[in-house]
């Protein structure tokens, strides 16, 4: 167990080191190691009362006063602009706060974040050239974003009429109905469900991938130097609407799957029963950048577990303008060879 957040050899900072997953001194160099102290998180099981935890110790939060989002750190790392809107304008407090039971630590660093962005950029045809030459590390903050995991086990009943059409020999149409009364049942582990408004779920999980399985037990160094968004969402609102997405996702997929041997469907009921639930509070790494083009802000996010990169980009509409001019130009030209000849 680490007990300072200041190198022993020399009283400098020790920041969380994505590299070695261990700490080092921004000042010496040296390293702490935690490696050895990894555990992996246990769920705990759901009930109508379960709360999150709150902290043994204080941590520095800083509260943007643009948007009321509030990041947590640990060490005495400053907070200069916010991660959620890029605001400088930042009140500094010590609180208690709550904890998470588990986190999964970055496991790509900044620069490896910055390439994959940048590679993700170039992709965007439309994107405007200084957009990619500004992808540089100023242009993207680590935050750990507050979120629930759920494993849960889901027992789904559906019934309806399935109407097919069928032509007959004399070119008429007739309809045939199928009642249909079935059970589906889904276990799933690792569902994510955001805590924090700064992010939906469906984009959370669209960020894809987090190993929510072997998420580790939560401590206090994997912060050093890093920032973590408070949550905002608390754990009975989640479960909530985490039944409601799991819900309408099952019953979307079912009809999906109707839809598919059926014209049409009647009277479609389909109900949803979870056990078995169990849960944790965990903050998942991402790389979040803000960029502003024309007045109007975009948003990108590249996974700090795998790299990968979501999020729109500003087109500009000088490419997109030669673009046409061009395509009209060959369209001209064409037409030009076909009268010529
Ligand atoms: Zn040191
Ligand atoms: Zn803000």
């Amino acid at each position: 167990m680490v007990n300072s957040t200041k190198c022993q050899n020399c009283g400098g900072m020790l920041i969380f080191d994505v590299d070695s997953q261990n700490l080092r001194c921004t000042h010496c160099s040296s390293v702490v190691n935690i490696n050895s102290e990894m555990q992996t998180l246990q769920k705990k099981d759901f009930t109508d009362t379960s709360e999150i935890s709150k902290s043994q110790t204080e941590y520095t939060t800083y509260i943007c006063n643009t948007c009321g989002r509030e990041h947590v750190t640990h060490t005495d790392s400053e907070l200069l602009r916010c991660p959620s809107c890029g605001d400088s304008n930042l009140t500094k407090t010590n609180r208690i706060d709550y904890e998470p039971d588990g986190i999964e630590p970055f496991k790509i660093n900044k620069q490896t974040a910055i390439n994959k962005l940048k590679a993700w950029l170039s992709r965007q045809r439309f994107a405007p050239n200084n957009l990619k030459k500004q992808a540089k590390s100023d242009t993207l903050t680590g935050i750990y974003l507050p979120a629930y995991v759920y494993d849960f086990d889901a027992f789904t009943h559906y019934s309806g009429i399935g109407i097919k059409s069928h032509r007959r020999h004399d070119g008429r149409v007739s309809y045939s109905r199928q009642f249909f009364n079935r059970n589906q049942f889904d276990k799933m582990t690792g569902y994510i469900e955001s805590a924090s408004p700064s992010i939906s779920s469906s984009k959370l999980r669209s960020l894809g991938n987090f190993s929510t399985n072997d998420i580790l037990v939560y401590r206090p160094e994997y912060l050093y130097g890093l920032f973590g968004e408070a949550v905002k969402i608390d754990l009975q609102t989640s479960e909530k609407n985490m039944r409601r997405n799991v819900s309408n996702t099952i019953s979307s997929a079912i009809q999906n799957k109707l839809n598919s041997t059926y014209d049409r469907l009647e009277n479609f009921s389909c109900q949803t029963q979870f056990s078995n639930e169990k849960y944790a509070y965990v903050y998942l790494p991402i790389y979040k950048g803000t960029y502003k083009y024309n007045s109007k802000s975009y948003t990108y996010y590249v996974n700090g577990e795998n790299g990968r990169v979501s999020g729109s980009a500003p087109r500009s509409k000088w490419k997109i303008f030669f673009t046409i001019l061009g395509f009209i130009a060959l369209i001209g030209g064409i037409i030009a060879l076909a009268t010529l000849t």
